[in-house]
């Protein structure tokens, strides 16, 4: 089922989830114990990461060697898994950077087979490498674009011109949203009219980057619905569970920690910072819950530690049997 289906028949607020794929070679049990631990609190729906390729250099006793390396594949498994043995829907990321037009259209084609009907279409960041394009591959450059080639398929227009009879796709295409803006925009109103590009291209609803601030969330949905969006826009919040990540969380993802949060966690002794995050989260959650939000989707990544602590204190409460067939 869609996203948008699951919000519109839904009586109350939705919890979602978000996963990373394993690391090459990783062990796959440990993401089967994740997703058996979150299923238990009925999510209508789980998003599984993708990743593209990057560069690494490393250094050899020649000198210093380029590699190019993808370290988290199996989106696709994962998807698989959730969708075919929890029964729960997969809502696999899709990204421009790493990956050409032409692939992005196959991995379509795989979703469509396996019965998925949602996609979350995101650009990418920076991985240092750049697909090269040959033999009249094409990519897409920014999200929207991406979005642009699904709403294509999904009115039956493949990338092969000459395609006669292809069956349209009918896939659910969510989009990510910054409260705090991208870092690459050059202020939070363009990046919105650039949102809003990705919306008018055919997406159904927005994801936004983690905030822990939830004043810039309400004042992020009012902003774009003033420039006329008018899709869901889900709220996406991540725990804090170590001190380090008082300096990680704000260098990957270019978001702020309030000064109240980061001194808490700075005061707590170590083993309790984990506490301190979820107590905030919780806060977060609860507010958001009250003023009315359609969902909220956890960044879990890859325990369930915290937020099931934070669950037990929201009484979202495990069903008494995993869904597992
Ligand atoms: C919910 C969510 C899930 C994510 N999942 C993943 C994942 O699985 N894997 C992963 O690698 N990354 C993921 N990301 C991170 C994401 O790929 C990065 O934040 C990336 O830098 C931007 O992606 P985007 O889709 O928002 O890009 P876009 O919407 O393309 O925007 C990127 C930047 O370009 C600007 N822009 C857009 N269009 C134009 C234009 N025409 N001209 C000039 N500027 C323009 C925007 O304002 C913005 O600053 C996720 C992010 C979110 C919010």
């Amino acid at each position: 089922m869609k996203v948008t289906e699951h919000l519109d028949r839904a009586t109350g607020p939705l919890i979602s989830f978000e996963i990373i794929p394993p690391l090459r070679g990783g062990n796959v049990q440990e993401l089967l114990g994740l997703i058996e631990d979150l299923v238990r609190y009925r999510p209508p729906f789980i998003d599984i990461t993708s990743h593209a390729a990057e560069v690494i250099y490393e250094e050899k006793a020649q000198g210093i060697e380029r590699r190019v390396k993808r370290k988290r594949p199996g989106t696709l498994g994962v998807c698989a898994l959730i969708q075919n043995k929890w029964r729960v829907d997969a809502v696999p990321h899709i990204l421009c950077r790493g990956f050409t037009r032409e692939e992005t259209e196959d991995f379509l084609i795989e979703l469509r087979y396996l019965g998925i009907d949602n996609v979350l279409a995101v650009r990418g960041d920076d991985s240092g490498y750049v697909k090269p394009l040959q033999h009249g591959r094409s990519a897409n450059l920014y999200a929207a674009d991406l979005v642009r080639q699904i709403a294509d398929m999904n009115r039956g227009k493949y990338l092969e011109e000459d395609l006669l009879d292809a069956e349209p796709s009918d896939f659910c295409v969510g989009v990510g949203g910054y409260a705090e803006k991208h870092f690459e925009a050059p202020n939070l109103l363009t990046d919105i009219r650039r949102t809003k590009e990705k919306v008018d291209a055919g997406a159904d609803y927005v994801v936004t980057q983690m905030f822990f601030d939830n004043p810039a969330y309400f004042r992020y949905v009012e902003l774009c619905r003033e420039e006329g969006i008018d899709v869901p826009i889900i709220p996406g919040i991540k725990i804090l569970t170590s001190k380090k990540q008082l300096t990680s969380i704000p260098r990957v993802f270019y978001v702020d920690i309030p000064e109240a949060l980061s001194l808490e966690v700075e005061n707590a002794p170590a083993e309790q910072a984990e506490d301190v995050g979820v107590e905030w989260a919780l806060e977060q959650s609860r507010e958001l819950l009250d003023r009315g939000v359609p969902a909220i989707h956890f960044y879990v990544m890859q325990s369930s530690r915290a937020i099931q602590k934070l669950l037990g204190k929201l009484a979202v409460a495990p069903a008494l049997a995993a869904r597992s067939v």
